[in-house]
């Protein structure tokens, strides 16, 4: 399981967005991250490790929340743009295996929201 070290990789660049931006660590109350289906990260994992990794931080209310972004691809063949894990990874128009990974290989910080003024 990588994603205790993927979690302190967000901390890592939530942190460096912050001070590029003179935000408190403290001031961050949501972070939403994006994850592709395809990538080898498991969402679920993430949002169990990121509590026990801001425990005890400046983080510690910060909410972890992950999108999940669908795997698409591109069929070689034919050029047509298919979900690739419920087609059953083969192109639905041709019937061909060969294709280009478009999207879900994604890890990316997609938002960090603040606490708006005066709320607790
Ligand atoms: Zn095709």
């Amino acid at each position: 399981m990588h994603e205790l070290g993927i979690v302190f990789e967000i901390q890592k660049r939530v942190s460096a967005v912050a001070e590029e931006n003179g935000l408190a660590l403290s001031d961050i109350a949501q972070v939403v991250v994006e994850v592709g289906e395809a990538s080898t990260i498991v969402p679920r994992y993430l949002k169990e490790c990121w509590p026990a990794a801001t425990d005890g931080t400046e983080m510690e209310s910060a909410e972890l929340v992950v999108e999940l972004i669908v795997a698409r691809v591109s069929c070689k063949k034919c050029g047509t743009v298919y979900e690739y894990l419920k087609n059953d990874r083969k192109c639905p128009n041709c019937g061909a295996w060969e294709c280009v990974m478009v999207s879900g290989q994604e890890f990316n910080i997609k938002e960090i929201a603040v606490f708006e003024e005066g709320e607790d």
